[in-house]
């Protein structure tokens, strides 16, 4: 299909040339049509200006440190350290609580099935994420030696 501004090559080529992709044959023929041809001149500068919003935006990434949700300060370590407990002990009981009074209050065999798998996921998810931050611990404490 011809292009309207009478160029003779795909589009592709265009971005190669942003790219400096091309064999000289083709940068040849790219150049020569972008002197006469505004439309395509156009292309190729938002081509070039997609690259460089691309590059900026690799560099703006955050580095890893900065997602961790380890806290930098000995304070906030200690807090982190102490809540941890305090947080699991509350579930635990209040979880157990609530489970215990509806295991008593029924006798129906269906429900104390569905109980039973709630506390078996509970307790599943519960040592993932303990097993997770203990990996974790490990790993800062890696980083601190290596700092
Ligand atoms: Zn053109």
């Amino acid at each position: 299909m011809p292009e309207p501004c009478g160029r003779t090559f795909d589009e592709a080529l265009l971005s190669g040339y942003v790219d400096r992709a091309l064999v000289q044959r083709e940068g040849q023929r790219v150049r020569l049509h972008l002197e006469s041809c505004a439309a395509c001149r156009a292309t190729v500068e938002d081509l070039r200006a997609m690259r460089e919003a691309a590059m900026s935006s690799t560099f703006e990434t955050p580095r890893d440190e900065e997602w961790s949700e380890t806290p930098h300060t000995e304070a906030g370590r200690l807090l982190v350290g102490l809540g941890w407990p305090l947080v699991t002990a509350w579930a635990v009981l209040v979880g157990g609580y609530a489970l215990w009074g509806s295991w008593q209050e029924t006798d129906n065999l269906l429900e104390r099935l569905m109980l039973l798998g709630g506390v078996t996921g509970f307790a599943m998810l519960f040592v993932g994420v303990l097993l997770d931050r203990l990996k974790a611990a490990k790993t800062d404490h890696y980083r601190e030696v290596h700092r």
